[in-house]
């Protein structure tokens, strides 16, 4: 039996989970297909992190910091595995550098996928330079500065579209992606910080900030920081005939009355998509999918972020959206799963 864990996928699942091998004292090997650690807040530049406020470069950083630190974590970054052979307790993992890796368990926390909003275009993204989206607006807050990226004004309006790629049968994304209402609430707020004259609208068909989230973002965003949101359905976004502002059109579904509303900035809040490499880890590391293209779960209560094999463990935004404090604890979760179950198969002292 060999007592290292694999661990794919460095963002906040994989971090937590291969600090917590190691801090029960077992050999950790990292394998990250990019040059950078952190995962997608990291990667895609995330402002301040709901609900802690802190500074993703910060507040992941030190997630990173504490795994590039130790002494039991061996880090391949710009790598894949491209096959793995054997079995729980004895595992033999190819990489794409050619190396071969042995391990007794294997944790993905290969994580999601950003909604690609060009596959929304009514709703003018990649036609209108000022419809951006949320990820391109919290690098405008880590810049210090709002702006329409067409002639770089401050915008006096935002609004910001909520649910773009979830909970849309019509292109196929039926799953609610539970964090963006809140990333959208605190992003408001934000706007306005940078901003104070810029007026800023939430159009949405349910608001789910989740559990206390509520008063710390939703009531907060409208009563302190004025807020404005509008039940609607949104059917396109156009230009204005004065060739600058953007004209969103739709249904205020609380009134029943048409709306056509002029902005100078519109925001997609993104959602979060099965991770488009899925088909592909799912054949190497033989696990299998769910129906809309996560990975798959073994069984909840008993065998908890197990895969559909054994002795490989799945957990964070692979398995379906998540906010990042359940994907630590998913990935700590994970980390005792793998060293319990490899304890098990130790053969006993006499
Ligand atoms: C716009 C937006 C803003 C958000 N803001 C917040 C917030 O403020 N607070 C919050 O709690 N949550 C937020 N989230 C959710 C947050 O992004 C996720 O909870 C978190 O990133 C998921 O972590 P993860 O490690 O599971 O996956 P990821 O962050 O996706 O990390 C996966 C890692 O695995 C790597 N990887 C993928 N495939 C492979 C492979 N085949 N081989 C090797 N490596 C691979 C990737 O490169 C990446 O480093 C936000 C989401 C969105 C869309
Ligand atoms: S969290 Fe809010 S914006 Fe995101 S998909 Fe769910 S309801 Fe829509």
């Amino acid at each position: 039996m060999n007592d290292a864990v694999l661990v794919v996928g460095a963002g906040p699942t994989g971090l937590a989970a291969a600090h917590g091998v190691a801090t029960i004292g077992r050999r950790v090997v990292l394998v990250e297909k990019e040059d950078v650690l952190g995962g997608a807040p990291i990667l895609s530049g995330y402002a301040k992190l709901v609900p802690s406020g802190e500074w993703a470069k910060d507040a992941i950083g030190r997630m990173v910091k504490r795994v590039e630190d130790s002494k039991l974590i061996e880090i391949h970054r710009r790598t894949k595995v491209t096959q793995l052979d054997g079995d729980r307790g004895n595992f033999t993992a190819t990489l794409s550098t050619g190396k071969t890796v042995q391990a007794g368990a294997v944790i993905l926390g290969t994580g999601f996928t950003h909604f690609d909003a060009i596959n929304k275009p009514e709703w003018g993204f990649g036609t209108y330079p000022d419809v951006v989206t949320t990820t391109q607006v919290e690098q405008m807050v880590g810049a210090g500065r709002i702006a329409c990226p067409s002639d770089g004004r401050t915008p006096e309006r935002v609004c910001i579209l909520l649910c773009v790629g979830s909970r849309d049968r019509q292109i196929g994304r039926e799953w609610c992606s539970k964090i963006c209402c809140t990333v959208s609430t605190n992003l408001a707020m934000e706007i306005k910080e940078l901003s104070p004259q810029t007026d800023v609208f939430i159009y949405y068909m349910d608001i789910r900030t989740f559990g206390l989230y509520e008063d710390k973002f939703y009531w907060k965003s409208q009563e302190e920081f004025k807020t404005k949101f509008v039940k609607a359905r949104i059917a396109e976004v156009t230009i204005a005939p004065d060739g600058k502002r953007l004209l969103v059109k739709g249904e205020d579904t609380l009134v029943k009355r048409p709306i056509v509303i002029p902005f100078d900035l519109v925001v997609h809040a993104i959602g979060m998509d099965p991770n488009e490499e899925n088909p592909e880890i799912s054949k190497v590391f033989g696990v299998g999918l769910e129906k809309h293209g996560f990975l798959e779960r073994g069984e909840h209560y008993t065998s908890t972020f197990s895969s559909t094999r054994p002795g490989v463990y799945v957990g964070g935004a692979a398995l379906a959206p998540e906010d990042i404090d359940t994907c630590i604890s998913h990935g700590l979760a994970m980390a005792m799963r793998a060293v319990g179950d490899l304890n098990a198969l130790a053969p006993k002292a006499a």
